[in-house]
C-alpha cells in the first residue's frame, strides 16, 4: 500500500463529498441488519463526512465503514424518482478518476473509510462514465496497491469488455434493474432500457463467471419499491429468475421516497415494512428453498403487511401437518418457523448423537422453541409449549420489524 504524506484533505473534495452524499444513502450498497446499510458518525476531524461514511457488512460477513459516492452528479437521464435527473436545479459535482482515488486513499489513511462503493450519474453516455469508474478503481489498485473492498455500479449501456475490466477490480459489481420488468421501468426511468441496457448487463456478468472459472465478484441489483404500481410477486419473480439463473447475491428493495422537483414528487412513500416483507421472501427464495408460487401473496398480487410470509405458508401447511424434526430432510426443517440455516445444521448434527424429545433439545441448540413449536412433533408428539406473550411476529427492539428465520 502506497503511503501518502500526512496531508490535510482538500475542502472542495470534501464538499464536493458531502453535496453527492444524499442520494448516495438512498442507495443500499451492502448487506446490513434490516437490509439497509446506516450512516454513521465518522471518526473525530471528519464529522462532516458522517453521511457519506456508512457501516456496511461486506461479502464475508466483515463489517466496515465505506465510503459511498458518486464519480459524477451530473445526468442526461431523467428518472422520475432521482434526484439527479437532468434539469433538476442543484449544484453539480464531479470527480476525476485521480482525484476521487486519491480523496478514498486519504480517507482511508486517516482510518475513516476502509472500502469504497462507486456509482455515478450518466454523463456522456454509459460506456463514458464505465470507464471513468474503471480508471478510478485501477489508480486505487495500481498506482495505490490498495487490496480493500471495492463495489463499482455497472452503468446502463456499459460494454462487455468494460464489464470484464470491472470484474477483474472490483469485489461486488451491481446493475440497478429499478422495476421487475419493462412496463415499470418505462414509468421509473422512460430513457432506460430494461432488457437491452439492464438485464443484458447481468447476463454478462453471470456468462464471464461461468466462462472462466475463478475468483469473480458477486453481483446484486436493487428495485425501487413503490416508485410504479408494481406488485410484489412481480418484484420477487424477477428476484427468483436472478438468483436461480443469473447467480445474483442479493436482491436489494429501497423503498421509493417522493423527491422534491422531480415528476413523482406527490406520491406517497412506500412504506418500510413493504420493504422489510420482500427482504424476508427474497431470503426465503435465495436460502431456504421456496418458490414464488409458495410465498402468501393476496390478491393484488402483494404480500400481507401484518404476517411473516413464512410464518404465514407454515399456518397453511404445517399447522394440520407438522414436521417431525427427528426425521425431516434438511429443506422441510428449513420451512419450520424459527429454523434458519444454521439451526437446520444443528438440529442434523444433533439427531445423529440421539432423538431431539423436548423443546428444551432445541433451545440448549439456539433455536427459538416458541416460534416453531406449533408446527413440529419431537419423537411423534406435539410439544408442550406456552404461547409468548408476544405474538410469533413480535417485532424486533432493535430495528421495529420482524427479523428473518
Ligand atoms: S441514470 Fe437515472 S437514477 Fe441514475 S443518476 Fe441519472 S437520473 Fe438518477
Amino acid at each position: 500500500m502506497v503511503q501518502l504524506p500526512a496531508v490535510t484533505i482538500a475542502a472542495d473534495s470534501i464538499d464536493k463529498l458531502r453535496l453527492l452524499a444524499p442520494t448516495t444513502c438512498v442507495e443500499v450498497a451492502e448487506d446490513a441488519n434490516s437490509g439497509r446499510d446506516a450512516p454513521i458518525r465518522a471518526p473525530q476531524g471528519a464529522a462532516d463526512l458522517s453521511d457519506c461514511i456508512h457501516h456496511a457488512v461486506v461479502p464475508g460477513g466483515g463489517r466496515i465503514a465505506l465510503l459511498k459516492t458518486l464519480q459524477t452528479s451530473v445526468c442526461e437521464n431523467n428518472c422520475s424518482y432521482c434526484a439527479f435527473r437532468r434539469g433538476r436545479d442543484f449544484r453539480r459535482v464531479s470527480f476525476s478518476p485521480d482525484e476521487l482515488a486519491r480523496l478514498f486513499i486519504q480517507l482511508y489513511q486517516k482510518g475513516i473509510a476502509k472500502g469504497i462503493f462507486l456509482s455515478s450519474g450518466v454523463a456522456g453516455g454509459g460506456a463514458k462514465v464505465q470507464d471513468r469508474l474503471i480508471a478510478t478503481a485501477e489508480v486505487l489498485r495500481r498506482r495505490y496497491s490498495f487490496t480493500g473492498y471495492i463495489h463499482l455500479k455497472i452503468m446502463p449501456g456499459a460494454e462487455r469488455d468494460q464489464i470484464s475490466a470491472a470484474m477483474r477490480l472490483a469485489d461486488r459489481v451491481s446493475v440497478n434493474l429499478e422495476a421487475p420488468n419493462h412496463r415499470h421501468l418505462d414509468r421509473l426511468a422512460p430513457e432506460k432500457s430494461f432488457e437491452e441496457q439492464l438485464l443484458l448487463r447481468l447476463r454478462w456478468i453471470e456468462e464471464i463467471r461461468r466462462e472462466e472459472p475463478g475468483h469473480w465478484p458477486s453481483s446484486t441489483t436493487q428495485f425501487v419499491v413503490g416508485g410504479s404500481d408494481e406488485t410484489d410477486v412481480e418484484l420477487l419473480s424477477t428476484t427468483e429468475y436472478l438468483y436461480r439463473q443469473l447467480g445474483l447475491a442479493r436482491a436489494y428493495f429501497s423503498s421509493f421516497s417522493p423527491v422534491p422537483d422531480t415528476p413523482l414528487e406527490h406520491q406517497p412513500a412506500s412504506p418500510l415494512l413493504r420493504e422489510h416483507r420482500l427482504y424476508q421472501s427474497s431470503f426465503l427464495l435465495r436460502d431456504y428453498g421456496f418458490v414464488v408460487e409458495d410465498l402468501p401473496f393476496n390478491q393484488t398480487g402483494n404480500l400481507p403487511l401484518d404476517t411473516d410470509p413464512k410464518l404465514a405458508w407454515a399456518q397453511r401447511h404445517l399447522t394440520d401437518d407438522p414436521v417431525e424434526l427427528n426425521t425431516a430432510d434438511r429443506h422441510t426443517l428449513l420451512q419450520v418457523p424459527g429454523i434458519g440455516p444454521v439451526g437446520a445444521n444443528r438440529i442434523l448434527k444433533e439427531r445423529r448423537r440421539g432423538h431431539l424429545r423436548d423443546l428444551a433439545d432445541l433451545r440448549r441448540l439456539g433455536i427459538t422453541a416458541t416460534r416453531l413449536a406449533p408446527f413440529v412433533l419431537l419423537d411423534g408428539h406435539r410439544p408442550a409449549f406456552q404461547m409468548s406473550i408476544w405474538p410469533l411476529d413480535r417485532p424486533s427492539p432493535v430495528h421495529g420489524m420482524p427479523l428473518a428465520r
